[in-house]
């Protein structure tokens, strides 16, 4: 194999990558509905809280480097879910969401 343009070619390869993984997430917007959920943990999200999860909030917002629509997802109890406010508003976007869902502690089958 060829060495000296080998950086160039690792170059457009990993561009090539990127390009296909922006295409995978952004699919994943779109059909993120039918999506099935991998399993939800246990326990609160916050550090030192053991509380059982009572809530998922999830927010989706506009990346400020302009890399696409990120969501973020926390598992939380209900104290922590009362205390959650969106923090992205800055980076919102005409598909922007706060959204708070109730978490089934025995749904576990
Ligand atoms: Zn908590």
């Amino acid at each position: 194999m060829a060495d000296t343009k080998s950086g160039r070619d690792k170059q457009a390869r990993d561009e090539e990558r990127r390009r296909i993984q922006r295409d995978i997430s952004e699919a994943r917007e779109r059909g993120d509905e039918l999506e099935p959920t991998a399993d939800p943990p246990t326990e609160c999200h916050r550090r030192g809280c053991s509380e059982p999860v009572a809530f998922s909030v999830t927010e989706r917002y506009q990346e400020e480097t302009g890399a696409g629509a990120v969501e973020a997802t926390a598992f939380l109890c209900a104290d922590h879910t009362a205390a959650e406010s969106p923090v992205n508003l800055e980076d919102a976007y005409e598909g922007y969401v706060f959204h708070v869902e109730p978490v089934a502690a025995d749904a576990d089958d």
